[in-house]
Parts: structure tokens; C-alpha cells; sequence
């Protein structure tokens, strides 16, 4: 279980209360997160603090099945692309939704899928303007994104959106502006 953030609409259906307990919803699985974002999470900033429930992190922790994937040193300010955080698994770490979200992309029939997570939730957020009210550094998220889009545009990476409630895929393509929906389609047509 590979959590990009732990902003509780993102990592809620960790866990399950059992009587008065709160128990990890899958009882077999490792859950991965990274130091930096899980100190982030853990000592919360104001701004974030309604984001991030104790009652949703914790028990994580507790059940000692919590892992962290290695990143070595970085800047906040700086996106880095981590290659193989987990077997065929690499991520994007980017810093301007919350800090050190990752963002996985991973192999699937000779695609690349990038799960989006809270850097493009959507298709609308395409367009570099259109940053989310949530961002806590959204100048950042405009240049995360662009250089995100600039590579999914090249390498024809496949968008998967965990927030868009009509559009599961995306492509996207260079344009005048930088870069551009292509199409959107069902990850069964892939
Ligand atoms: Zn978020």
C-alpha cells in the first residue's frame, strides 16, 4: 500500500475501527510512506492541521506495518524523480499541494500509469493556472506541474486521476501554452 500523502481523503480507508480499536484495513500489506511527509503529517501546520487525522495516521504506525521508502537528502523546493522506490515502482516527489507527495508511476501493458494524487486531481486542473485552493505552496504546484506535463507529454505517460468524477485516463500533448489534454479514456481501454 503505497500512500501518496496522508491527507485523510488519501489514506481514510487505512483504517478500520474494530470495538474501540483503529486497525489497519489490510492486515497483510506493508504501508509506504516517506520520513519528510510523515514528520509533516504528524506535526501539522495550521493550515493542514483539519487535513491530517491523528486517528487515520497512528494506528499505521502502531501496527508497526508502516515503511518508509528511501529518498536520500532533498530541498523542498526542489521535485525529484525517484527511480524504483518499490519494485516497478517509481515516483515523482513533488512539494507544492503538501510537502514530499509522491507521485507513482508505475508499468502496465507497456505504459506508463501516473497516479495523480493532489497534483492534477483532475482533468480541469490541466491548464497551469488552475491550482487547487488546498495547495500550501501553489506557485510551486503551477511549477510542478509544468514540468510533470512536459514529460508526460513526451514520454506519452498515462494520466490516472483519483478525483475527477467523469475521467478515469488522460493524455496530454505539447502546445503553444506548454502542454495540453490529448484524450481521456477508461483504464480498460488501455
Ligand atoms: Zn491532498
Amino acid at each position: 500500500m503505497l500512500l501518496t500523502h496522508l491527507h485523510f481523503d488519501h489514506c481514510g480507508g487505512s483504517i478500520i475501527r474494530e470495538g474501540e480499536r483503529f486497525v489497519p484495513a489490510f492486515k497483510n500489506a506493508t504501508y509506504w510512506s516517506n520520513e519528510y511527509h510523515w514528520r509533516w503529517a504528524t506535526k501539522p501546520n495550521p493550515r493542514e492541521k483539519a487535513s491530517f487525522l491523528t486517528e487515520n495516521i497512528l494506528p499505521i504506525e502502531e501496527s508497526g506495518q508502516l515503511k518508509f521508502v528511501k529518498i536520500g537528502r532533498r530541498s523542498a523546493e526542489e521535485n525529484i524523480y525517484l527511480r524504483n522506490i518499490l519494485p516497478n515502482i517509481d515516483a515523482f516527489m513533488v512539494n507544492g499541494h503538501t510537502d514530499a507527495m509522491m507521485i507513482p508511476h508505475m508499468q502496465y501493458k507497456g505504459r506508463t500509469i501516473a497516479f495523480m494524487a493532489d497534483l492534477l486531481p483532475s482533468v480541469h486542473h490541466i491548464p497551469l493556472a488552475w491550482v487547487m485552493a488546498y495547495d500550501t505552496r501553489p506557485l510551486l504546484s503551477m511549477a510542478e506541474k509544468q514540468d510533470f506535463l512536459g514529460s508526460a507529454a513526451d514520454e506519452n505517460i498515462v494520466l490516472f486521476f483519483e478525483h475527477d468524477a467523469h475521467n478515469q485516463c488522460a493524455t496530454v500533448e505539447r502546445t503553444e501554452k506548454g502542454s495540453g489534454l490529448k484524450e481521456t479514456f477508461p483504464l480498460s481501454a488501455l
